[in-house]
């Protein structure tokens, strides 16, 4: 068995859309970045690869290649799947925590669940927990929101 740990943040602006695994939420801001800017599928794809031992998402995902521009993320994360089947494990476990301080997430997590479980890994296998941070920080202070996740695998 092997252990992966992923962390992520993105900045919140005006004009972009609010895609948190995978889910369209409702938001006058949305999350900045190359990508879609899903900040828990990045962090989930991180802790895949760092259990893979196969460095992180800016090595297979960089944001200077064209192709990743506006890509979604769960489709990153199911091929970031894809690359721990072909190096012979499975993924037992994922814990996540996504922290914003709006908008409120708990109405999204079954519906982020299943877009997860879409991109190859069990829903039973995903747990998914929403914080705030308490007003603190640039979180607190609805700059950004950060995800951390940590990614049980076992060798088949
Ligand atoms: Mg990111």
């Amino acid at each position: 068995m092997r252990i992966g740990t992923g962390y992520d943040s993105h900045r919140l602006v005006e004009g972009r859309k609010l895609v948190i695994g995978g889910v369209d939420i409702p938001f006058e801001k949305g999350l900045l970045g190359h990508s879609d800017a899903d900040v828990l599928c990045h962090a989930i794809i991180d802790a895949i690869l760092g259990a893979l031992g196969m460095g992180d998402i800016g090595t297979h995902f960089p944001d200077t290649d064209s192709k990743w521009k506006d890509a979604s993320s769960i489709a990153l994360l199911s091929r970031t799947v894809e690359l721990v089947k072909k190096h012979g494990f499975e993924i037992s476990w994922i814990d996540s925590t996504v922290i914003a301080e709006r908008p409120k997430l708990q109405p999204h997590i079954e519906i982020m669940k299943k877009n997860i479980s879409g991109a190859g890994i069990p829903s039973g296998a995903v747990n998914i927990k929403a914080k705030t941070n308490e007003g603190m920080g640039f979180i607190g202070r609805g700059e950004g929101i950060a995800a951390q996740a940590v990614c049980l695998i076992k060798s088949l």
